[in-house]
């Protein structure tokens, strides 16, 4: 009998020929709402899944022969993993494929932010010649603060150095480092960064990290980014800080809504010094081409095909 995988979310095309050119498996590739989807789990051996599904209790609980669930991504938060646990379900996912397209997202920000690509843009595109307005900041010379020295972290130490930045980091589980950055306690990153740069999971102990109290330790014109996930940075007491002044721009890829719907989230929208994408981080030609690949050589490897 034939292994049923079914991939709910799209995975890159070569990936889909090679998950297709296995005989011992029948794939089916559509996205489903969680009720089509729970109907069709009693069947499913392997789900494969990036960050729109989400894959919680009652999905898990609504299989018989789920194995393997795989996230064609990095973040976890989106699968009920103690469930999957209790279950015996395999998690895979594809940490690493796509650090340099996060890295290089998070360095345009900071870009954007510093000459005001954005708002030059919009003002353009509005008739509005606004030159006079849009006096930028250099990055080179500048002092980066990296909460979070993981693979993203690290690929964006790596191109902030290239830069000519001066880069501190913490990382309480990171105790030493093959870079020229210095590791800090985040009072000490606070009160030195011109540019802050969160790439820590989003967990308890992590969930706004960026608070009132953090910003209240920073530089007054400091720049915050978030290409990690939404609720890192306290989203409220980001908006405080960006109307006061104390905050001279934020750079946001993630938000605690997706989309973001909230009256918090709609005004830091509407704020010229709020650079924003929709949760693009991970969406380039390449690092979906290498999600694809490993996610799938990962499932052939758990399978033993
Ligand atoms: P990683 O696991 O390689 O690195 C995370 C680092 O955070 C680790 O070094 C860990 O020690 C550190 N850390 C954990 N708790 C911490 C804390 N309290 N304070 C400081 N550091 C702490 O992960 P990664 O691949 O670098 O991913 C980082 C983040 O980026 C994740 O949240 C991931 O979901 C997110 N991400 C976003 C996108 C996007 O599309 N925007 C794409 C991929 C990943």
């Amino acid at each position: 009998m034939a292994i049923r995988v079914h991939v709910n979310d799209p995975l890159d095309d070569e990936a889909m020929e090679l998950l297709r050119s296995k005989g011992d498996l029948e794939v089916t590739s559509e996205h489903l709402d969680k009720e089509e989807l729970k109907k069709i789990m009693p069947d499913v051996e392997v789900l494969v899944v990036r960050s729109a599904t989400k894959v919680t209790a009652d999905v898990i609980e609504a299989s018989q022969k789920l194995r393997i669930i795989a996230r064609a991504g990095v973040g976890l938060d989106n699968i009920d993993l103690e469930k999957a646990k209790e279950k015996g379900i395999k998690v895979l996912n594809t940490p690493g494929a796509s650090a340099i397209s996060v890295a290089e997202l998070t360095i345009g920000m900071m870009f954007a932010l510093s000459r005001h690509i954005a708002r030059g843009t919009m003002d353009l595109k509005e008739g509005k010649w606004t030159k006079k307005e849009l006096k930028g900041v250099e990055l080179t010379g500048k002092t980066l603060g990296i909460i979070g020295l993981g693979r993203i972290g690290r690929e964006v130490a790596k191109r902030a150095l290239g830069l000519g930045m001066k880069v501190v980091a913490y990382d309480p589980y990171v105790k030493e480092i093959d870079m020229d950055v210095s590791l800090v306690d985040l009072d000490e990153l606070y009160k030195t960064a011109d540019y802050i740069t969160v790439h820590v999971p989003l967990m308890p102990e992590t969930k706004h990290l960026i608070n009132d109290e953090a910003f209240s330790k920073m530089k007054k014109g400091v720049f915050i980014i978030n290409c990690a996930r939404g609720g890192v940075v306290d989203e409220s007491a980001l908006l405080k800080a960006l109307k006061e002044g104390k905050v001279a721009g934020a750079g946001m890829d993630v938000f605690e809504t997706e989309p973001p719907t909230s009256d918090i989230e709609k005004e830091l929208l509407s704020l010229p010094n709020v650079v924003a994408t929709p949760h693009i981080g991970a969406s380039t030609k390449e690092a979906q081409k290498r999600v694809g690949k490993e996610i799938v050589e990962k499932i052939f490897e758990a399978l033993g095909i």
